[in-house]
């Protein structure tokens, strides 16, 4: 960016009034952003605020409200960052977009500041895992590069306080909605299954346009990564434009351009450049897994990583937490922390991978879950069913007439211990629970970490 570029967006920020609605990670980050680059800064959020993010409020010395907001306050915004967490119909946005107050999300606000290269991971499942493998290979190729979205700092924070060269960043749709300028170099969309749907006026064509909004300002310079099998993909692409380059991966067809499999080898096409690698040195294993490492690598040579750096890379991944964790093998029997499976597509994959018998420990708060989608797996797979959440009866009515044992439990050590008396030799015990977990636990990270303190204590 040229000096006089720099003044002119300077004194364009200089006394501009920035509000952030919601005082998360995002928000905070936001609020640090704003007043480091010159606006004038006001932090309102319609609940309490945590302890940890109003010391940083107060440190910083950024103006905040809490548990309510001011409108008279509110309404004089230049502009408004919304945190992800707020739907568009609180009466507060509706107002704003009223009275065209414009309303962009976090990395709509931070993404203007840097020259950064940015690679942007969305889709409904395996967003998190290719996100942390991506950084990882970049990562191992020495490259100065950040990870952002659900993990660790907020994107706005870094930008604010260390820069990267590159940044890998997980978009929630949420984030996506508040975007107008921000482009990835590199796309990628893992999937899409219907998912949040009560913020899409319960709409599953809104939502996929979401998704979407991640290729609106890709240039034919950039990339757009995606599942060439998944046929929600196809079907957009085949009706509306992307300027972006075009690189599917697929583990069902070969490809000109892109991922495929041939004879048990990831295969990627870019030019005339070919990477292959065996599909049982991924350290991730299960269909769902070669996928996400299809999406990383074809990154990583997009961004000109070597093939063997790649391929080291994909070998030593140590997996993310409560994703397919391999947790213990105690007498024969594996237990695997899956808690992370919050919807029915994801479990489809961990239930697709499972090799030996398994016990399928399921259930909690479902968001309209279609049970039989999973009935063929579980045929094939289950041995025997613990349902744990609050109310089981659907579980309980699909399966009961295909799986001979299925047992209620009301906790996640109730949970374990009955696996424990189920399993054999040679069986594997899955959490794996298609639903959020808010019924018996804080959040996935708390039915994880419970799950697995069990199984320690067995
Ligand atoms: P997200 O960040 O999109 O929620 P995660 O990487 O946290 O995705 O994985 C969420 C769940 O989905 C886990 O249970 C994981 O095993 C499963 N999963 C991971 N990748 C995929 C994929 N490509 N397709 C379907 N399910 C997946």
């Amino acid at each position: 960016m040229s000096n006089n570029e720099n003044q002119n967006r300077k004194s364009k920020i200089e006394n501009q009034k920035l509000i952030i609605l919601g005082a998360g990670e995002s928000g905070v980050g936001t609020a640090i952003l704003g007043k480091k680059k010159g606006f004038d800064v006001f932090v309102s959020d319609n609940g309490a605020i945590a302890k940890k993010y109003k010391q940083v409020l107060l440190i910083n010395e950024i103006p905040f409200e809490e548990k309510g907001h001011t409108e008279a306050q509110v309404l004089t915004a230049d502009v408004v960052m919304k945190s992800p967490g707020i739907p568009d119909t609180v009466p507060m946005i509706k107002k704003l977009n009223e009275l065209g107050i414009k309303v962009i999300s976090e990395i709509e606000f931070a993404s203007q500041f840097i020259d950064a290269t940015i690679v942007g991971i969305t889709g409904s499942n395996g967003k998190t895992t290719t996100t942390l493998l991506t950084h990882h290979i970049l990562k191992n190729a020495n490259l100065n590069v950040g990870v952002a979205g659900n993990i660790g700092d907020s994107f706005a924070k870094q930008v604010a306080e260390n820069q990267h060269d590159k940044y890998v960043l997980e978009l929630s749709s949420f984030q996506l909605d508040g975007i107008e300028k921000f482009t990835p170099h590199i796309a990628i969309i893992t999937n899409i299954t219907p998912d949040h749907l009560d913020r899409y006026d319960n709409k599953f064509e809104n939502y996929i346009n979401s998704k979407f909004r991640v290729t609106m300002n890709q240039t034919k310079d950039d990339y757009l990564i995606y599942d060439g099998d998944d046929e929600v993909i196809n079907e957009w692409l085949k009706n509306n434009k992307t300027e972006a380059q075009l690189l599917p991966f697929s583990i069902e067809k070969s490809v000109d351009k892109g991922a495929f499999i041939r004879d048990n080898n990831i295969i990627i096409k870019i030019n005339t450049n070919e990477f292959k690698m065996g599909i049982t040195s991924l350290a991730l294993q299960g269909k769902h897994n070669v996928k996400n490492s299809m999406a990383a690598a074809m990154t990583a040579q997009l961004l000109k990583v070597r093939k063997e750096t790649i391929r080291e890379s994909l070998e030593d991944f140590e997996g993310a937490e409560h994703r397919l964790e391999n947790v213990l093998k105690i007498s024969g029997v594996q237990y695997i922390n899956d808690s992370k499976a919050t919807n029915i597509n994801a479990t489809f994959y961990a239930l697709d991978s499972m090799k030996t018998p398994t016990v399928w420990i399921v259930g909690g708060v479902d968001k309209g879950n279609d049970y039989f989608d999973l009935m063929p797996l579980v045929r094939e797979k289950v041995k025997a069913i613990i349902c744990l959440g609050a109310d089981n009866h659907k579980i309980v009515k699909t399966f009961g007439n295909v799986i001979d044992l299925i047992v209620e439990t009301m906790g996640a050590e109730e949970a374990v211990k009955v696996a424990y008396k189920i399993a054999e030799k040679g069986d594997t015990v899955l959490l794996s629970p298609a639903c959020a977990s808010f019924d018996l636990f804080e959040n996935y990270e708390d039915r994880g970490r419970q799950f697995k303190q069990a199984i320690r204590e067995l």
